[in-house]
């Protein structure tokens, strides 16, 4: 059993109250997490180690990044481990996904730093520099899909800027994050730089969102939290990053290399158990080629391999989809039930003959159940694609045609015969209700950090 404590101001502390976290592979409880309702010490012990981090150079900072990085590599194993037992996913994602991107956002961000340029604009009697300066202490909020690696998406650059954190895993993955700490701790990492506080989202959680000396908040979860925190921040004009919610569609067009597209367009309904918010939940065909797509797609979904979802009650919600689309007048293709074995499993799931602007094909249900739907050009394809509250991801697969129809996707981000290809200096976040902001390179230096500028009258 793992006992998982906060970590602030460089001590590691346990609190009286813990509760369960369950591995959604068998249900068993894996370990005991402290129940943290305040973060009154967290900020104090980051207040006090802020001034001196954001005063050592942009150049320190990296090498810190790089340390964490070299440590994290060398335990690259362990993270998987942790990751899968927390999570229930298959070991090689763990490994290749979480474990890997999680070395790679540290490596990244120190990377980036050192080539971060001066911002100066010119003018005939004047010079304007730009200066970054930290924030202060900034909060950094996590959901359970990918749980390292989307904290440490946040970890990473909110350090590099010179700030001090108050990072939030879920409740349900808050192994890595523990993990983490002690990484830091065996570096020397400065005290009170990172502090991590483990607990329940509209506790601790709503603690660090209320906090008035945590000055950013940069929020990764569900667009009905993301709701709870903009309305807790806003009045206190907080900057505020806010990564949500998707549905996003996979279209694959009539002149699609079905070689490529198949298993691109499957591994995007089925990765992490359709538990990624890029993940295409919407599978949209041109009636050209949909007999073809789809016998090759539900043949090839036969050896896909997939984990449980993330518990029992994420299950509950999944099942109730698939529930709601046979009543929506759905056809399921394949799964739709429960395999007969301990924990939260569900089959792959596929299901056609749903309008496409039926609860089932626009809520987001983030699980292993896709939906399929048919069109007859490009514009309807689009339409569809674009008729969700949500904007945040998809992808076109295309011969010739992918470019011009992916700009006309309302998403933050579009792939074209690929997906989930990531290159980390480019925007990340969505539009419409998928979130507020960029996070991934310059974006994010911009949001954990302040721009001031200085203008200078030459003589
Ligand atoms: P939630 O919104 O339930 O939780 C996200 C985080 O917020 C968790 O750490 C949670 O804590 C915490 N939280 C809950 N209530 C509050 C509150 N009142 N104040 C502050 N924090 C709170 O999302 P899930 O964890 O269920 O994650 C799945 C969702 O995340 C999906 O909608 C998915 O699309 C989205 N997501 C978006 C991504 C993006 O980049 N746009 C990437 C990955 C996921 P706790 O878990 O302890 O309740």
């Amino acid at each position: 059993m793992i006992q998982v404590e906060n970590y602030i101001g460089g001590k590691f502390v346990t609190l009286s109250e813990d509760f369960d976290d369950i591995s959604p592979l068998d249900f068993s409880i894996i370990a005991k997490v402290p129940r943290t309702k305040n973060v009154d010490d967290a900020v104090g012990a980051a207040k006090s180690a802020q001034p001196d981090w954001g005063a050592l150079s942009i150049e320190q900072r990296c090498d810190w990044l790089d340390k964490i990085a070299n440590e994290l590599e060398s335990q690259i194993e362990e993270i998987a481990r942790l990751e899968s037992l927390d999570t229930g996913k298959p070991h090689h994602v763990a490994l290749n996904v979480d474990a890997n991107r999680s070395v790679n956002n540290f490596r990244f961000f120190a990377d980036f730093g050192r080539r971060m340029e001066s911002q100066t604009f010119q003018m005939p009697d004047a010079t304007n520099y730009v200066v970054r300066k930290p924030i202060g202490v900034v909060g950094l909020i996590s959901p359970w899909n990918l749980p390292l690696y989307l904290l440490s998406w946040k970890i990473a650059p909110a350090l590099l800027m010179g700030n001090a954190i108050i990072a939030k895993p879920s409740e349900i993955t808050p192994l890595t994050a523990h993990f983490l700490a002690k990484i830091c701790a065996q570096i020397g990492l400065p005290e009170g730089v990172l502090n991590i506080v483990h607990g329940y989202g509209p506790e601790v959680g709503q603690a660090i969102v209320e906090h008035p000396e945590i000055r950013a908040i940069s929020f990764t979860g569900g667009t009905s939290t993301g709701k709870i925190v903009a309305a807790t921040a806003a009045p206190m004009f907080k900057k505020l990053s806010l990564e949500l919610g998707g549905k996003n569609a996979s279209l694959v067009l009539d002149d699609a290399d079905l070689d490529i597209a198949v298993p691109g367009v499957l591994r995007a309904s089925f990765l992490n158990s359709g538990q990624i918010c890029l993940c295409g939940s919407r599978v949209l065909v041109h009636s050209s080629i949909y007999d073809e797509f789809m016998e090759r797609y539900l043949e090839e979904l036969k050896s896909f391999e997939i984990g449980p979802v993330i518990s029992d009650e994420h299950r509950a919600k999944v099942l109730s989809y698939i529930e709601l689309a046979k009543q929506e007048g759905g056809t399921i293709l394949s799964g739709g039930s429960v395999p007969n074995k301990q924990g939260a499993w569900i089959e792959p799931t596929v299901i056609s003959g749903l309008s496409h602007d039926s609860r089932t094909a626009t809520e987001e249900i983030f699980g292993p159940v896709v939906t399929i739907h048919k069109f007859e050009s490009d514009e309807e394809a689009i339409k569809i694609a674009n008729c969700t509250q949500y904007g945040l991801a998809g992808s076109v697969w295309s011969k010739g045609r992918g470019r011009k129809v992916a700009e006309q996707i309302d998403s933050g981000m579009v792939w074209v015969n690929t997906w989930l290809h990531r290159d980390l200096r480019v925007p990340f976040g969505g539009v419409k209700d998928s979130g507020v902001g960029r996070e991934g390179g310059m974006w994010s230096l911009g949001f954990f950090s302040e721009a001031v500028n200085i203008c200078v009258m030459e003589d």
